[in-house]
């Protein structure tokens, strides 16, 4: 009997590709006929349960735990034609077996004989057929054989597994003899509808309908109280289990133990392991993970150490937890002995465990090792492989390397899902560039994921970042339903854009349409009102935002309230504002006050608030810079200079400007005083001449240092002027705020070149055109 191989089709398995009903049809007639030689269909039963059911998004280590239990452990019912008859009787209704007088009535019949309808009625679960499950419903009736305790089962499994709940209770209620096996299916039901209250009720009801719950009952309610962590309900079935001394079969403490360990009760979780005299790897591997989910990394290293001295063979799940605690306590030594563990036992270029390498190089920073595993693998590679690695490199600020390893996979036939699309958009983002995120949209075109609400967000982010507010407003108007993440990449869009009352607008449309608003809204609203110079309305959503939303403001929002009033010209309130705030002053709440100061020319003011930020960070260059020039504004050249002596003194140094921008594709960065580019001569040459444009309309010499005249955006939109066709649009990035100098500059020359300048600095996007800027001169 052992050997006997077991063959069910149970409802975990799914095609990859929904399948018509017409063809389920036709498939169920095939099987019919396949039937007839039971040889034939046993095969097609092995071939269709070795496919694995399907998986999405990055995260092998949580989705892969069900597909390394056993089926006996997910303790779901089966049934079925596809079961030798030995097996049929040990599962289905464990402990109560037919007789062999039994098996021979059923074995006698014709074709509408008890084991024909069941397997017809699986198959019908399997595919979700309701409607083909209802025919054969009505022909049972029909026939008489509804009656039949083993029909019956199958017919509630039936409706529960198509999730026509309804159905399926009726005819428990209905049933002249109701057994356990009818029960767990309608569990199961409830289980796979997510009516979890539901299951839970009818579970604590089957004493009194004299059911005796058995252990794939309990296995199933450990199993669904752990997964919507129903702590209190879990421990109710631990104490049945105990009541009914069910504590003994493995499957069932397995179960508690995954239980626990997902609730984070690890003390209970390891008492109960450490009273156990048999633990399976099941049993190792629930507990290894718990302690990875709760942070104990060196703990679930430990116990898989422990786990091999025990003489207990650690799976592929196994190692993929111990791979995922090694990234994260972000120790190399023992990913590597691991990964030479698991080469050593030929796991190492499957898919879970596989991926798991990818993952742990891409962590740690290793990404060529992360490269090198993702080749080993080659075809063995899945979509997840390949998101591991791009998402890698995008963590690891890599976006050239991100792209060009999405054209990899593309070219590799991998499926692009969502999660690949949201992840290089990222990348798209951090590039950013313009080029690629058409690429990237015109495939997207071709997919079923161009709909898809978190691919749409991650796209309108990402024209966004390159600065095409228009294309991510088209994005977003053709969504059908904008959820939260979409509303506020295109509410931060209009606000970053200068078009304030357009973010303040859609927000409002957000919430008239009972849409809550979350930080981000917040603070890409809050935003768009300092912009616009509406401070009361900016007041008022501050104080909604606590009082009606109960979202405890962050240091973002505090530091967006004092720009708000700053650009106002109510220095004082901001003053006041930093002084009651309930949390420490930090540097970034000071900021965007002594920008205010400059702006409105308070030097007292600017050097009490400089003093406050240099002391909460001394190396911040940017503050001697203002202060100096507005020492040299005010008249004061010998404080200026000492500003400047102060800084060098402090050690206290810029980051180097840098800008890019993007032609044919390619990305040219820029450093001031730039000579490196071969085209430089001819960029110096253009800037020369747009300086003297400026001045003949000034009639006045521009009269800055060369150190100026040089910064990194005026190369950068130069060679845009003599590289970019005339019609397009100048798209420069810079990784540094915008100077007075170069912002008056690229307002000539939108003017004198009649072009449009889109110039994204590191906190906002400047649109020059016709001699102005979107910003209004504030920034
Ligand atoms: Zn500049
Ligand atoms: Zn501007």
């Amino acid at each position: 009997m052992a050997s006997t191989p077991k063959l069910f089709l149970s409802g975990s398995f799914s095609y990859p590709y929904p399948v018509k009903d017409q063809v389920k049809v036709k498939k169920c007639n095939y099987l019919t006929t396949c039937m007839v030689n039971q040889q034939v269909t046993i095969k097609t039963a092995y071939k269709l349960s070795d496919r694995s059911p399907e998986r999405s998004g990055v995260s092998t280590t949580d989705l892969s735990f069900n597909r390394y239990m056993n089926d006996e452990e997910k303790g779901v019912i089966k049934n079925g034609y596809f079961s030798t008859i030995g097996t049929f009787n040990d599962v289905f209704s464990d402990g109560e077996r037919i007789n062999d007088a039994q098996v021979s009535t059923y074995s006698s019949r014709s074709l509408l004989d008890g084991r024909f309808v069941i397997s017809i009625l699986s198959f019908c679960s399997r595919e979700g057929c309701l409607e083909l499950g209802k025919r054969y419903h009505a022909l049972i009736i029909k026939n008489g054989i509804g009656d039949d305790q083993f029909v019956g089962t199958s017919l509630v499994d039936m409706y529960a597994k198509c999730r026509d709940m309804d159905s399926a209770v009726r005819l428990i209620n209905h049933m002249p003899f109701l057994d356990v096996s009818s029960c767990n299916c309608l569990i199961s039901g409830y289980a796979n509808s997510g009516l979890f209250d539901e299951a839970f009720s009818f579970f604590m009801k089957l004493d009194t309908l004299g059911v005796r719950p058995n252990h794939y009952t309990y296995s199933s309610m450990l199993a669904l109280c752990g997964s919507v962590l129903a702590i209190e309900e879990g421990k109710q079935v631990h104490a049945q289990i105990v009541k009914t001394q069910h504590s003994s079969k493995t499957s069932v403490y397995n179960g508690l133990l995954t239980l626990y360990t997902k609730c984070g009760m690890m003390k209970d979780a390891e008492s109960l392991f450490e009273s156990l005299v048999h633990r399976d790897v099941i049993s190792w591997t629930a507990m290894i993970n718990g302690w990875r989910q709760h942070g104990g990394f060196r703990k679930a290293l430990r116990l898989v150490c422990l786990m091999r001295e025990g003489g207990v063979d650690p799976n592929e799940y196994t190692y993929t937890v111990a791979l995922a605690s090694c990234a994260s306590m972000k120790n190399l030594d023992c990913g590597c002995m691991f990964h030479a563990q698991v080469l050593k036992l030929g796991m190492a270029l499957g898919d879970f465990v596989g991926t798991s390498i990818v993952n742990m190089y891409s962590r740690l920073g290793k990404i060529c090792d992360a490269i090198k595993q993702l080749k080993e693998m080659g075809k063995m590679a899945s979509n997840i492989s390949w998101n591991a690695q791009i998402a890698g490199l995008v963590h690891n600020g890599k976006a050239t390397e991100a792209v060009e390893a999405f054209n990899e996979m593309v070219k590799n036939d991998a499926a692009c899902d969502e999660f690949t699309y949201s992840i290089i958009l990222k990348a798209c983002s951090l590039l950013p560039s313009l080029a690629t995120c058409e690429q990237v949209h015109s495939l997207l075109v071709k997919t079923k994921f161009e709909s898809n609400i978190h691919v749409g967000s991650s796209l309108i982010e990402a024209y966004n970042n390159s600065g095409s507010m228009e294309d991510a407003e088209k994005v977003f108007s053709r969504m059908s339903k904008a959820d939260v993440v979409a509303l506020n990449s295109m509410i931060k869009a209009y606000s970053q854009n200068g078009y304030p009352r357009k973010a303040i607008i859609l927000f409002q449309k957000m919430v008239e349409e009972g849409i809550k608003p979350t930080n981000i809204s917040f603070l890409a609203v809050l935003s768009a009102c300092s912009h616009s110079g509406l401070v009361q309305e900016g007041h008022k959503l501050f104080e909604s935002m606590k009082k009606d939303y109960g979202i405890q403001p962050e240091e973002t929002h505090y530091s967006c309230m004092v720009d708000l009033m700053g650009r106002a010209g109510q220095l004082e309130n901001a003053l006041d504002f930093i002084n009651n705030l309930p949390i420490k002053p930090t540097a970034p709440i000071w900021r965007p006050l002594l920008a205010a100061c400059r702006w409105h020319s308070n030097l007292r003011m600017a050097e009490f608030v400089a003093k406050k930020i240099l002391h909460l960070d001394p190396k911040d260059g940017t503050v001697y810079v203002i202060l100096s020039n507005m020492y040299t504004e005010a008249g004061k050249h010998l404080d200026a200079e000492n500003q400047r002596k102060l800084m060098t003194l402090e050690e206290a140094a810029k980051e180097p400007g840098c800008s890019w921008i993007e032609v044919d594709n390619k990305i040219y960065r820029f450093f001031s005083r730039d000579k490196s580019h071969p085209a430089m001569p001819k960029v110096y040459e253009k800037l020369k001449q747009v300086k003297q444009q400026m001045e003949n309309i000034e009639q006045t010499p521009y009269g800055k240092e060369d150190i100026i005249l040089h910064h990194s955006e005026k190369l950068a939109v130069c060679f845009g002027l003599i590289s970019l066709p005339a019609k397009k649009q100048i798209r420069v990035f810079k990784n540094l705020r915008v100077c007075r100098d170069c912002h008056s500059f690229m307002k000539y020359i939108s003017k004198i070149a009649e072009k449009e300048i889109v110039l994204r600095d590191n906190y906002r996007f400047h649109h020059f055109k016709q001699g102005s800027c979107s910003c209004g001169d504030y920034w």
